[in-house]
């Protein structure tokens, strides 16, 4: 058959989507970008916020419209995990329901949906826990020459805004074995940089009692793969970034100086609420470090405003606290109650105006400090993973942007695609950096893969 993917939501969804196509093309079915001629409609969807519920719905009415006799719709993923039999009275002509802990049964569904003794009229729902004894089939998601890599599934964090651990279940780690060969395979089908993804990353292997397992991880991942330039982590909880870690990052040359951690709040009693760890002064301590042991990191967070019950005041604490930490990068979510979680039923919901006009005054205090922050790298040499050119211009990447949330390098002249090239920074924009080619790249075996400066200090 003919299938037609669409994937929404965050990386972690990106992984997923792989899998599932990766799994339907072994099974010999086609991949194909128009849905009109598709057999199989998916739609891997986000069940995260209202935004994304919406669009997920849009995406679903959409196809269903276009839907002729003889196609399947298939809703997968997070709504689909959350909402199964609910999604199946609001899209009436789907066909099939998958959710995040069954995707790997795809085949399943779709040849029970083609078999002829299949009872018609009602969706077919797979979203209870997988069956045993399924074979975990390849997770990694491969663009360009930049690949995600899943380490763990789930989150067994409390905090009380936050639909995915209902959704997705407490976190489970993948074993490290299969991580490794993993990231092998990734880098033997040409990817130069892999990013580590989780819910929390920094929460791989507790659930398995281990408290420190992500740095030995990281360690196994670039002894196994020691053609792989870049090695990068998104998503860390701060309780769970250890001196350990901080001191792999460092000491790993292909280790990107980059650290997403997202921090939600700056105001201890906002964070109290929001059950997350509220020791604003530990977080002020764990930057300095990080900044202190890795004076070229880059440290992108994000903010959760119009919390239930935020005050003027606490919101003042937040804007103080942005300026006073200076992130190179920081994403601003406006609250959005979720279902089922313990915010949801606070009293004080925040109105939507006052939240929309919080999120516009942090947004901008932030852009001027990220412009700062970027004017700070004028001047330096940073190696470049150019991803696509076009009229005398290539854009590319640094390791201090990650794919499609951070900003890029624009650069002067037409270069290869693909390949990791030396650029000199020479202007600075608050998403943006523009800089020229450095050539040769040079091939010292001090040469620091990640920053892109030589010698000292790479071990
Ligand atoms: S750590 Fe992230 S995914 Fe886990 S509950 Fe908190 S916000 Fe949700």
């Amino acid at each position: 058959m003919r299938f037609y993917l669409l994937s929404l939501g965050c990386p972690k969804n990106t992984v997923d989507s792989e899998g599932i196509s990766r799994l339907l093309q072994q099974a010999g079915h086609e991949a194909i970008t128009e849905p009109e001629s598709a057999q199989l409609l998916i739609v891997n969807t986000c069940g995260f916020i209202d935004k994304a519920k919406e669009e997920s719905f849009a995406a679903l009415r959409e196809l269903a419209e276009l839907e002729q006799p003889g196609q399947f719709l298939i809703a997968a993923g997070c709504l689909s995990q959350r909402y199964g039999r609910e999604l199946a009275t609001k899209v009436p002509s789907l066909d099939g329901v998958i959710g995040t802990r069954r995707w790997m049964e795809i085949t399943t569904l779709v040849r029970n949906l083609r078999s002829k003794d299949y009872p018609r009229g009602k969706p077919a729902v797979m979203t209870g826990d997988p069956l045993e004894g399924i074979a975990e089939p390849m997770r990694g998601a491969l663009r360009g020459a930049s690949a995600y890599l899943k380490i763990a599934d789930g989150c067994s964090a409390p905090c009380a805004f936050c639909a995915i651990p209902a959704i997705k279940g407490p976190a489970r780690s993948r074993p490290l074995e299969a991580i490794v060969t993993e990231a092998q395979q990734l880098v033997g089908r040409g990817a130069r940089e892999i990013i580590l993804i989780a819910q929390d990353t920094t929460a791989y292997g507790r659930d398995r009692g281990e408290r420190d397992a992500l740095p030995t991880l990281m360690g196994a991942i670039l002894t196994a793969a020691p053609d792989l330039q870049w090695l990068r982590l998104m998503y860390a909880y701060p309780q769970h970034v250890t001196s350990h870690l901080i001191e792999v990052m460092a000491r790993h040359p292909r280790v990107c100086h980059y650290l997403d951690m997202p921090l939600q709040h700056g105001h201890p009693e906002v964070l109290r609420r929001m059950n997350r760890p509220h020791d604003v002064d530990e977080v002020r301590r764990l930057v300095a470090d990080l900044r202190e042991t890795m004076p070229d990191i880059a440290l992108r967070t994000s903010f959760i405003v119009g919390y239930p019950g935020e005050t003027e005041e606490e919101f003042s604490a937040l804007l103080d606290f942005v300026a006073e930490m200076a992130f190179d990068r920081v994403g601003v979510f406006t609250y959005s109650p979720e279902e089922g979680t313990r915010a949801a039923e606070l009293p004080c919901q925040v109105p939507t105006k006052v939240r929309e006009e919080r999120y516009a005054r942090l947004m901008e205090l932030q852009q001027g400090i990220s412009l700062a922050r970027n004017q700070q790298v004028v001047g330096r040499v940073l190696k470049v993973l150019v991803e696509g050119q076009s009229e005398g211009l290539s854009v590319g990447r640094s390791y201090r942007d990650a794919p499609e949330i951070d900003g890029l390098v624009i650069i002067e002249g037409e270069l290869p695609v693909g390949e990791m090239v030396l650029v000199r920074i020479t202007g600075a924009m608050e998403y943006d950096l523009v800089g020229e080619p450095v050539s040769p790249v040079p091939q010292s075996p001090l040469f620091h893969h990640c920053c892109g400066t030589g010698g000292t200090g790479v071990a």
